[in-house]
């Protein structure tokens, strides 16, 4: 296959289309700004934690359809979620990503995010495809940051 056939998958242009949850949370308990100067993705991602639950999640930016696609399907995955739950989700995530193209994926435990197992054959867009949820991290972690990827 080749990076379209791999990379744009119908999901994802449908959420780079149909960004879901995109917009500011008002009443947002953390928040964080992510770069990505690679490839100029620009995301800001508004949580409202309550009883240490996800309970709404909310992002804006501008941004390659990896980067987009990628802010959209997290913020629908993440509601109800511990942020225990959502630290061990980022890091299955991850660990899928900067897997060598050759490793079996556990795509079950990914469930929607298994749609971007394929960026793990592109090295320049896997910060695309994490951007948002190093960002999440950020604010989870830290309130009120900017944390720029390199
Ligand atoms: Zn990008």
């Amino acid at each position: 296959m080749d990076e379209v056939d791999l990379l744009y998958q119908e999901m994802i242009l449908d959420h780079n289309k149909n960004p879901r949850n995109f917009g500011e949370l008002e009443d947002a308990t953390h928040k964080a700004v992510g770069h990505n100067p690679l490839c100029g993705d620009h995301i800001e991602i508004f949580l409202k934690v309550k009883d240490g639950k996800v309970e709404d999640v909310k992002f804006k930016g501008v941004g390659c359809a990896i980067s987009k696609a990628s802010a959209s399907i997290m913020t629908t995955v993440l509601k109800g979620k511990t942020l225990d739950e959502v630290k061990n989700l980022f890091e299955k995530f991850h660990n899928v990503l900067t897997s060598k193209p050759d490793e079996p994926v556990n795509t079950e435990e990914l469930g929607k995010l298994a749609v971007f197992a394929g960026v793990r054959e592109f090295p320049v867009r896997v910060k695309c495809a994490t951007l948002a949820w190093h960002t999440l991290i950020e604010a989870i972690e830290k309130k009120d940051s900017v944390l720029t990827v390199e």
